[in-house]
């Protein structure tokens, strides 16, 4: 059994209360790890390291270039740990380990290089204001002390996308990983020792959303707040930060809709939906769960869509050859059955899968990809996020039918359109509400391109310039070089 500290002020700590929880591993339902169950009291420790680090310490003053350098050498102490990461995360919550590393090793670094660069290329700007005595210019400012609440399905990458940006940009970070998930991330700790930082810039407390999600988001030194999480717990988060009126960045959930047109190429696209939602087993938030066929390709789809789906080899997250691994604990495991228990009742057609399952009796937490057709666009099945592996079917006629199908949620996170007529696809791709829209393709991301969520799936964006935008604040400096100012009376 390994029992972490937790990570503050550049030191390993113990939970003030002393207590500590467990993280089971999804793929056999044991208990591999204590975690510390922080408290407010940790927080505290926390919260004024990271301030003391950007408002005194050598972070504060250094030079914008060499900051950079710092926050390259975390890209570089990513990749001689990616084994390792790799290896905890698949333990913690069973991502399959091909898809941390090599699979998403390079982005991880690769975000650190690119933020790296633009750390001393956060130029203001000179604005025109048509007086030659006046001189007024901007500054692009990092808020201070960042708090940055991530999710369980994929830690280390939902929080680098905060890390290196906020980094780069001059800010102290405060890294609260979900309960659920929470080894990775100190992980993650461990490795950038290599890189050397000054004590305070970069802290992980671990612990339950009320006991220290809450204190961290109310402090009053914590000036940004980013989020990623669930609509419920983003609304709480932005609640508590608008009391002390501190900025905030939401990534929540999604309902993200796939649209088959009957030009669409069935076999390109039969794999497009069934990538779009099954190897992560739905644990990702762009899933596409909303499949919206058009009445003349419905029927040959389903089918084919029915043999790709049941063709996954369900199994061990550390191998290879394993195409879906398992839900990533327990509480969730029981919601997603309980969501297709509710769905089988609500009269859709259960058309494959729909079962737990254990593959090679490990005892850990499967469910088959499960496909419900004939699904009413209003069911809670259509419209509630379930981030499971469980796909909803529903048909339409015309493309007006089409977009207000897919429109009327309340997420808005990404989009998916199969269609070979690309008048229609770009036509279609501004009238879908969703921050991502894939034409001909699905899952598709990279450090450069922002991503983020319209309507409830949030606001502020993660990668590319946007990404840093959400990190630095805009200062107004004017300067008048008049010999004299006038009396005002
Ligand atoms: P969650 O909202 O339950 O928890 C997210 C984090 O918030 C956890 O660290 C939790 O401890 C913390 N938290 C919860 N309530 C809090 C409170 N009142 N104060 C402070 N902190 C609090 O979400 P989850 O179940 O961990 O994650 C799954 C959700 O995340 C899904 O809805 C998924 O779509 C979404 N997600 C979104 C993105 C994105 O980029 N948009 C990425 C990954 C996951």
């Amino acid at each position: 059994m390994e029992t972490y500290a937790y990570y503050a002020d550049g030191r390993w700590l113990e939970p003030a209360g002393g207590e500590y929880f467990t993280s089971e591993n999804p793929y056999t339902g044991k208990t591999w790890a204590q975690i510390p169950r922080c408290n407010d009291r940790d927080v505290e420790i926390a919260v004024q390291a990271a301030y003391r680090a950007c408002h005194e310490g050598p972070w504060a003053r250094m030079h914008p270039a060499e900051r950079g350098t710092m926050v390259r050498r975390l890209g570089d102490a990513v990749a001689l740990h990616a084994d390792r990461l790799a290896d905890i995360e698949t333990r913690d919550n069973g991502k399959r380990r091909v898809d941390i590393h090599p699979g998403l090793s390079s982005w991880l670094i690769d975000s650190f290089y690119y933020y790296a660069g633009m750390a001393d290329k956060l130029e203001g700007s000179v604005i025109p204001t048509g007086r030659d005595e006046i001189l007024n210019y901007t500054r692009h400012e990092p808020y201070g002390v960042v708090a940055a609440i991530t999710a369980w399905n994929s830690p280390l990458l939902i929080a680098i996308w905060k890390l290196a940006p906020a980094l780069a940009a001059g800010n102290a970070v405060i890294l609260k990983p979900s309960e659920f998930a929470s080894a990775s991330t100190l992980e993650l700790m461990k490795a950038f020792e290599d890189a050397d930082l000054p004590s305070g810039v970069i802290n992980t407390i671990t612990g339950f959303g009320a006991e220290v999600g809450e204190p961290l988001v109310t402090h009053d030194r914590v000036r940004k707040v980013s989020f990623t999480g669930s609509v419920k717990g983003g609304a709480s988060v932005a609640g508590l930060a608008a009391r002390s009126v501190k900025s905030v960045t939401m990534e929540l959930g999604g309902k993200s809709p796939q649209l088959v047109f009957d030009d669409a190429r069935l076999e390109d696209s039969v794999h497009g939906v069934c990538g779009g939602i099954f190897p992560p087993a739905g644990q990702s938030c762009i899933a596409g769960s909303r499949l919206l066929l058009q009445a003349g390709i419905y029927d040959a789809f389903v089918g084919k869509l029915i043999e790709v789906a049941q063709r996954a080899r369900l199994g061990d997250p550390n191998d290879p050859a394993t195409n879906i691994g398992p839900i990533a604990n327990k509480i969730h495991f029981e919601r997603v059955l309980g969501h297709i228990e509710r769905a089988r009742k609500s009269g859709a057609t259960l058309a494959c899968g729909g079962n737990a399952v254990n593959p090679g009796g490990a005892g850990g937490w499967f469910i088959e990809p499960t496909i419900f057709t004939n699904v009413a666009p209003d069911s809670a099945l259509a419209r509630e996020e379930i981030f499971g592996p469980v796909l909803a079917v529903m048909r339409f006629e015309t493309e007006d039918e089409a977009v207000q199908i897919a429109n009327d949620t309340d997420f808005g996170l990404a989009a998916g359109i199969w269609t070979e007529d690309h008048r229609r696809a770009l036509n279609l791709a501004n009238r879908l509400e969703a921050g991502t829209v894939y034409l001909n393709n699905y899952f598709d991301a990279c450090t450069q391109s922002p991503v983020g969520g319209y309507k409830q799936s949030g606001y502020g964006r993660e990668n590319g310039w946007e990404g840093m935008r959400d990190f630095v604040q805009t200062k107004s400096v004017w300067l008048s070089t008049a010999r004299r100012i006038e009396a005002p009376f």
